[in-house]
């Protein structure tokens, strides 16, 4: 009854020949998935890195019910309407200062495909054409063919390579070697390439792969000495997952282009924004219909979206939210530590709200089984965890109760029994 069989649906990331079934999910609430039979599961990874408060949270459910009485979408190409208005400005109000030009999409793929091309239409506006793009090692952006081309290459987008563009890539920020990536990014900006995109502070899906504030300071002076634009993607780490509200903030930087996405609407409901620096509105603007920003999507700034993330700003003005998320921190840093110098586990490791590590085991690709069966293992003691080949890692709503997180790490305990190689 919960488990949905011969489904016409075609999941994501899902070999179906291998994982058939999907657990069908009836109501969700804080951090808990109910299924149709009434079997609970902890989110652990927040429904894919997307609920930030907690599943239906009450203030932003409300805002969307209440906008569905009154505007649906609306072309937004000549038109606007107030949501769209008043979210842009709290967006300037709440993102690093001299972010001043908001482009709405619906996905963190989409955003990155916008700041890309914002760049190239930067540069070619300006009378000086540049079209490469640095980034990061590891970094994943989506899975766009633009994103991809700017993300790792892996076993995931193998089979589209062919179409993907060139990338110029820079070594990870590895602890102790993060001098070797500021020189690659030295090196790679002197050949003027449009901009460098970069997951600030972690790389997410690339293994949840974290570096210093200081080393992200550091790549965006680079970039700022050289005149190369700096694309911050945020789409995981904006609205507090890493501690403060953006991750920039604690690099005290502010990128020319941001992407958001995830976490913008607290994760109910789908919204991008793409958001940019003055000068790259301005190198689009002139009487010269070919200088336009040539992009759309069919629905840009939804009014339920806008709404959503209106209510989702308020709640960013809370204490009480700020307290939630101090608590969360400070209980992964703790929960984690344990694992610290656990034999059966590596690196654990974490920041802000995420906690990650390493499985003790022989078969550590994406691709090998190991994060299936962890996964099964998992789900089978009712907790949502998709470990990303050997690395585990629990990234909650705020919410999340010390029980909760105390069943998680327990979960995560008795797999380093079960799984590791080391007894
Ligand atoms: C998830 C993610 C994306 C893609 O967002 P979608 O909404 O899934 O298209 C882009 N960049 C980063 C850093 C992400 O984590």
């Amino acid at each position: 009854m919960s488990i949905v069989k011969n489904s016409p649906v075609w999941r994501p990331f899902t070999q179906h020949a291998l994982q058939p079934n999907a657990f069908k999910v009836s109501h969700a609430k804080g951090a808990r998935l109910e299924l149709v039979d009434g079997r609970q599961f902890i989110d652990a990874i927040s429904s894919w890195w997307v609920i930030t408060h907690g599943h239906c949270q009450p203030e932003i459910m409300q805002a969307i019910a209440e906008q569905a009485q009154i505007l649906d979408q609306v072309i937004f190409a000549g038109f606007t309407h107030e949501p769209a208005e008043k979210l842009a400005h709290r967006l300037l109000e709440f993102s690093p200062k001299g972010l001043e030009y908001v482009f709405y999409s619906d996905s963190g793929s989409t955003s990155v495909e916008v700041a890309i091309k914002m760049a190239l239409g930067f540069w070619l506006n300006r009378g000086e054409p540049r079209t490469k793009i640095v980034a990061l090692e590891h970094g994943y952006h989506g899975d766009t063919i633009g994103a991809m081309s700017v993300g790792a290459r892996s076993s995931f987008n193998a089979p589209y390579e062919p179409l993907l563009f060139d990338v110029e890539r820079i070594p990870f920020p590895t602890k102790g070697s993060e001098q070797n990536t500021l020189d690659a990014l030295e090196i790679a900006c002197r050949l003027k390439p449009a901009a460098f995109i970069v997951e600030p502070l972690i790389v997410g899906a690339g293994g949840m792969l974290i570096y210093s504030a200081q080393t992200l300071a550091e790549m965006y002076k680079i970039c700022a000495k050289y005149n190369v634009l700096f694309i911050a993607d945020e789409v995981m780490t904006g609205f507090g997952r890493t501690g403060t509200l953006f991750a920039c903030e604690q690099a005290h930087i502010t990128p020319d282009i941001a992407c958001y996405a995830k976490g913008l609407t607290g994760g109910a409901i789908p919204l991008a924004v793409t958001m940019c620096r003055r000068e790259i509105f301005e190198a689009h603007y002139a009487k010269d219909r070919a200088r336009a920003f040539f992009h759309s999507s069919s629905f840009m700034a939804n009014p339920l979206a806008c709404a959503a993330a209106l209510a989702n700003l308020e709640l960013w003005e809370k204490t009480e939210t700020h307290q939630f998320l101090s608590k969360i921190c400070l209980a992964q840093k703790s929960y984690i530590e344990r694992f610290s110098r656990d034999k059966r586990f590596k690196n654990a490791r974490s920041i802000g709200t995420i906690s990650a590590l390493d499985l003790n085991t022989k078969s550590s690709s994406y691709l090998s089984t190991i994060s299936i069966d962890l996964m099964a293992f998992f789900n089978d003691l009712g907790i949502l965890l998709r470990p990303l080949g050997s690395t585990i890692y629990v990234l909650p709503p705020y919410c999340a109760s010390m029980q909760e997180l105390e069943l998680i790490y327990n979960a995560i305990d008795a797999a380093g029994e079960k799984f590791s190689n080391i007894v």
